[in-house]
């Protein structure tokens, strides 16, 4: 199946020079597997990777049909399972949660060595007092959902409108609006956390959004990133069939060096970058592979816990994974 949509040329959306080589050539359009192909281009100045020529803004839609997967709701952790308990305990003892801990400090601590990276990689490291949360590609309101039952005065903008239903009338969500970032309409300084989870590597003006985002914040606001890491080791072996590529529906292909620098660009101090420990980029490339053997051995659950989750585990220690969370603080 071939879409329709109109192509538009740019200049690199980091430094804004127009001096860039290919990168990926011939790139399929596989989240939705449809018969259209991209280039991926390298800027030679500052070595941002970006989609180019990329679909226009007003046509990109045909790519977010409303039964992709992003806007699927996934089933929910229960209150009272083990994992959610140790969760609060966690943000209770260690990140001024004003929650109740279900365990005393010194399980607080064994947890918090055993998941405490885990943990600090969704959630917010210390809790503002009546704090205000905005999430910019909420989908259907999980992340909100989950910080609002943690305390959070909490908003979310969303461009899908099934998304949205199911976060105000399933999850009873109010403050989420159904419109894209550019027509948000929010006063300059109200915000203490802006949350954008696999975002910004949609947006066709990133860092003019990066701008408007340190607007909505306050001083010393916190920015909460994730974003695909290109300069990653299942980025670089899978090549133009990574999972993280998802051309075109992302436009920006980021490396630490670049999201950092495109943060600074917008007036951010980037605290920290911790690449995510996920087994799912080694996984889900490989069922793009002609030949679907090495995907079933991959998935199978024995490899996935023995060798896909600590050869995971050890490459985020390293900071190679193809996927990061980005802590940035408003100058
Ligand atoms: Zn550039």
């Amino acid at each position: 199946m071939k879409l329709d949509y109109k192509l538009e040329t740019i200049n690199c959306p980091l430094c804004g020079k127009n001096n860039y080589e290919p990168y990926l050539t011939n790139v399929k359009e596989l989240y939705n597997g449809t018969d259209n192909y991209f280039t991926v281009v390298k800027c030679c100045d500052c070595g941002m990777v970006f989609t180019n020529p990329r679909p226009t803004k007003d046509s990109i839609g045909v790519f977010y049909p409303d039964s992709a997967g992003y806007y699927q709701p996934k089933k929910r952790n229960k209150e009272n399972t083990i994992e959610e308990k140790i969760k609060r305990t966690i943000l209770a003892h260690y990140y001024s949660y004003k929650i109740k801990a279900p365990f005393g400090k010194f399980l607080a601590f064994l947890f918090k060595k055993l998941i405490g990276r885990k943990l600090a990689v969704s959630h917010i490291s210390n809790y503002v007092e009546g704090g205000k949360l905005l999430d910019i590609g909420c989908s259907w309101g999980q992340y909100l959902s989950e910080m609002a039952y943690y305390g959070w005065d909490v908003y979310g903008i969303e461009i899908n409108k099934k998304a949205v239903d199911h976060a105000k009338n399933v999850l009873g969500m109010k403050n989420i609006d159904n419109c894209s970032f550019e027509e948000y309409q929010c006063q300059d300084n109200f915000f203490d956390v802006i949350h954008m989870s696999m975002a910004v590597e949609h947006l066709h003006d990133p860092l003019g959004c990066l701008k408007r985002a340190h607007n909505l914040l306050k001083k010393n606001g916190k920015l909460i990133i994730s974003v695909p890491d290109i300069s990653g080791f299942e980025a670089r072996i899978y090549g133009k069939i990574a999972y993280t590529l998802q051309a075109p529906q992302h436009l920006n292909h980021f490396t630490p060096g670049t999201i950092t620098a495109m943060l600074n660009k917008s007036g951010f101090n980037v605290e920290r970058i911790i690449h995510q420990s996920s087994g799912k980029d080694l996984i889900e490339s490989a069922k793009y592979l002609d030949n679907k053997l090495l995907h079933n051995i991959l998935k199978s659950p024995p490899i996935k816990k023995l060798f896909i989750k600590p050869f995971a585990f050890l490459l985020a220690k390293c900071g190679k994974t193809s996927r990061m969370s980005v802590y940035a603080t408003k100058n």
